[in-house]
């Protein structure tokens, strides 16, 4: 039988950036799909360059960055200030919503304001409100009326679940909160900063940071159109798709549940839920808005929750839009249907008017954003102790069962690989 020191599942920037950083070069990537990436994907086509769904780059670490941007000499790398709004009634108001009533008609900024207040200004309660998920967390900190303006429609078509069903940290650090001086202060002096209030973006799409992390790899080591089916961790043998392997140690960037039932642990499947997007990609034969990079879309009437729009990064000359329709895990795709219903909906919001539509393209991420529940979040702590005192570890976005940036994979990867030494 094939042996193999470490064998990492998924040639994702996960799994490749644990290659990478390995101290020795006895290792095996295992990739079901045919391509490397992930959902760090790059599509080009009639002229468009379109990622599996927007993927724009913050990097909180610079020492990542300059490391990725070091193996990728050749490409142009777009720094973009971002211009993201809120599609509410007519208008388009600054996005964080939260920090931005003040640009709302005057009678609901007054309902905004008032019920911000009474929710959460000292003295005014005799007890604070509960917090205990994430719709709660909404209700406590913003306020009856922002919550239920955009924070929670906008997030229920996201993740395709009740809100209250997540734990209330769900977004962690990607959640932009403000308290009531921060939303007071905005009034007068807009500081709209966020994580992501720049970021970078390489001309020739996401994939450019798969292939500078990925010039660290051997290619030879990388087995693509392979896939894990079980493991033995008794023996520690991986049985693939070809062929079984005896590892030392096995590093899965695989959906946590998908492992789980590799290595005959998924005791309670309902722990792990997820929502799934299906991503449009659709280019144009003109230009459309100017001067935006995406924009958030609450009203449940429409189908997408978000739509960017590439052109203005990229400053091209045809309207080049990704689009975002959040659906629950078990929930059935028609393609066709709703690309036709999102060309009504991108005319309704006044995006398309009398453009063409000239090419296209369409993908499902699934899992796309996990919900991460006190349960799940108790579950994969435990198991994954269990599984690495058997020499299997987990990590990336839908290994750790989390929501995080390609930067949190790459560092991940990076802490993983000295701490298995
Ligand atoms: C809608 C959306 C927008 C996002 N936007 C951004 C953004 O703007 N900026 C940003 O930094 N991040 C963004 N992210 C997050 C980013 O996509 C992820 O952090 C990153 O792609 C995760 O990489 P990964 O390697 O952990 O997982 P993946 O990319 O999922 O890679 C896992 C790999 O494992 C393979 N695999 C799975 N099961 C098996 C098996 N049994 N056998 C073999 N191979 C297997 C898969 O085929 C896949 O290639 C976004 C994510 C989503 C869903």
């Amino acid at each position: 039988m094939e042996s193999v020191r470490t064998l990492i599942i998924g040639a994702g920037m996960s799994g490749l950036a644990t290659a990478a950083f390995l101290r020795d070069s006895d290792y095996l990537v295992l990739e079901r799909d045919a391509e490397i990436g992930g959902y760090c994907k790059t599509v080009k086509q009639d002229g468009f360059v379109w990622d599996y769904s927007g993927h724009f780059f913050h990097f909180k670490q610079p020492e990542i960055a300059s490391y990725l941007h070091a193996r990728m000499p050749a490409q142009r790398l777009l720094e973009v200030n971002k211009r993201s709004f809120i599609h509410y009634g007519e208008q388009w108001i600054d996005f964080p919503f939260q920090k931005n009533i003040h640009q709302l008609p005057k009678d609901e900024l007054i309902e905004c304001l008032v019920d911000l207040y009474f929710a959460r200004a000292p003295g005014v309660r005799s007890e604070p409100l509960p917090e205990t998920n994430f719709e709660e967390m909404l209700y406590a900190r913003f306020g009856r009326a922002i919550a239920e303006k955009f924070l929670i429609p906008y997030n229920e078509k996201l993740y395709a679940v009740k809100l209250s069903a997540l734990d209330k940290d769900a977004m962690g650090r990607f959640f932009p909160h403000a308290d009531l001086t921060d939303i007071v202060r905005n009034m007068r002096t807009a500081d709209n900063a966020s994580y992501n209030a720049t970021f970078s973006y390489p001309e020739g799409g996401a994939i450019e940071y798969v292939k500078a992390i990925a010039s660290e790899v051997k290619s030879s080591q990388i087995a693509l159109g392979e896939s894990l089916v079980s493991i033995d961790l008794a023996q520690k043998v991986a049985t693939t798709s070809k062929r079984a392997i005896r590892f030392e140690r096995l590093v899965s960037s695989a959906p946590f549940n998908r492992l789980l039932q590799a290595a005959g642990k998924l005791e309670d499947p309902a722990v792990w839920s997820w929502n799934k997007v299906l991503v449009f990609n659709l280019g144009f034969d003109k230009k459309g808005p100017k001067d935006v990079h995406w924009v958030y879309y609450p009203d449940r009437s429409l189908a997408f929750y978000r739509v960017g729009f590439y052109d203005n990064i990229f400053d091209t000359d045809r309207m080049s839009l990704y689009v975002e329709i959040g659906y629950p895990a078990e929930g059935e795709v028609d393609v066709a249907a709703m690309r036709a219903r999102t060309l009504e909906d991108l005319q309704r919001v006044g995006v398309v008017k009398d453009h063409q539509l000239v090419s296209h393209h369409s993908v499902v991420l699934d899992p796309a954003y996990v919900h991460i529940t006190a349960r799940s979040m108790r579950e994969h702590a435990r198991l994954k102790a269990e599984l690495e005192a058997r020499g299997v570890y987990t990590l990336g976005r839908y290994g750790g069962w989390t929501y995080c940036s390609i930067e949190d994979n790459v560092i991940e990867a990076r802490a993983l690989t000295e701490r298995m030494g």
